[in-house]
């Protein structure tokens, strides 16, 4: 079987205090790519274990084709972190198996407490959820008992617990527009460039921690502008964790669900697109024929953080994932009061986006649509 490589990661460390940032290190164990033969004796393997455990499958859209592939065939399903959430909460298997990150381990274990979630890899984690330590959150939250506490999905069960609402990038901009109408101020955690996003768009007052996904921070305005020249008939699709100058040039600004959608809802031939390049697989599926080209990063140096792949999604793998289900190790826990806490501003959100999901008429207008995509999209 294939070897496994550690990567060292750069990521910026936020430090509140002094407002500013420092570089902090962190590790990625990067499975090996295995040969045809081995890829489908594995993927045999986990549909086998996976009836045999009564297991099903929740894939992120930035991990391994391969596992999103199984994923789709074995009845499970690929999506965005809190899509994954739910689908695993509302799906009869009583075992989960989480290929993502921590904290996508972590929301799902805390909206299905009594299923057992296994994880490929538990060291699979996030710059935000790292550069967000829940005793520097906490005492930031206390420093401003004044503010609404909003936080991202991509931080851990502890930081949410601490939280009045979690959102993810689909719902976030609508939340906060609802909060700032109530005449609330909002202390926002982790990502800056999503929360200055948000802020720009609601003029909610809102204090920023100062985090950043280390793949989405890569992204480079200027170089994204001569790419554009090059392609000038593309659209250009952009995640809003990336810096605000390569989201001024969007076309579409949304979550991973909803850019998957204007590629497939979009009149045009090429799209550039700014989020985790994990996530061309899913568009090709949706939408064959066209061509997806990824927005350009800083360069092309041997550095895990280079390109626009996240290191910890990529140790998800089929050979890990096999022998978790095999062996039943690697579960998720998440300590009871925690997940109690947890849970409120979790379901918060998924109370907030029922409710705008029944007060929403469908449109086939395609100016609407692109409206949806802006941040007023499905959750
Ligand atoms: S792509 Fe960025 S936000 Fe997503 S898990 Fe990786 S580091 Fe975190």
């Amino acid at each position: 079987m294939p070897s496994t490589q550690i990567k060292t990661i750069e990521f910026e460390r936020p430090q509140m205090a002094q407002g500013s940032s420092c570089t902090a290190h962190a590790w990625a164990r990067v499975p090996a790519t295995p040969s045809p033969q081995e890829k489908s004796e594995l993927k045999a393997r986990i549909k086998r274990l996976l009836v045999e455990k009564q297991a099903v499958l929740v894939a992120h859209y930035y991990v391994d084709a391969d596992l999103q592939d199984l994923a789709e065939e074995t009845g499970g399903c690929v999506s965005d972190s809190l899509e994954m959430a739910r689908f695993g909460r509302d799906h009869p298997a009583q075992t989960l198996v989480v290929a993502g990150v921590k904290f996508m381990g972590e929301t799902s274990k805390i909206l299905s407490p009594h299923k057992r979630v296994l994880m490929p890899d538990l060291d699979a984690t996030c710059s935000l959820d790292l550069g967000c330590p829940a005793d520097e959150f906490s005492a930031f939250c206390d420093a401003h008992p004044d503010r609404t506490v909003v936080v991202y999905a991509n931080t851990s069960a502890a930081v949410k617990a601490r939280a009045d609402w979690m959102v993810t990038s689909s719902i976030g901009l609508d939340i906060v527009a609802h909060l700032h109408a109530q005449g609330k101020k909002i202390l926002w955690a982790p990502d800056k460039h999503l929360g200055g996003y948000i802020q720009k768009k609601t003029g909610a007052d809102m204090l920023l921690w100062q985090g950043s996904c280390l793949v989405h921070d890569e992204f480079k305005g200027i170089e994204l502008e001569l790419l554009r020249k090059q392609h000038p008939g593309a659209k250009v699709l952009v995640h809003p964790e990336s810096p605000q100058d390569v989201v001024d040039q969007a076309d579409v600004v949304g979550s991973t669900s909803q850019l998957i959608a204007a590629a497939q809802m979009l009149d045009a031939e090429e799209f550039i697109v700014a989020t985790d390049n994990g996530i061309l697989h899913k568009m090709r599926m949706a939408a064959p024929g066209k061509r997806f080209i990824d927005a350009p990063t800083a360069g092309n140096s041997a550095t895990c953080k280079s390109c626009a792949h996240c290191p910890w999604m990529a140790m998800n793998g089929l050979q890990n994932l096999a022998d978790v289900l095999e062996s039943g190790s690697n579960e998720i826990h998440v300590e009871a009061e925690t997940s109690r806490k947890a849970v409120i501003c979790i379901d918060r959100m998924l109370d907030f986006a029922a409710e705008r999901k029944a007060n929403t008429r469908p449109s086939s207008d395609l100016a609407q649509e692109q409206a949806l995509f802006s941040g007023i999209g499905p959750a």
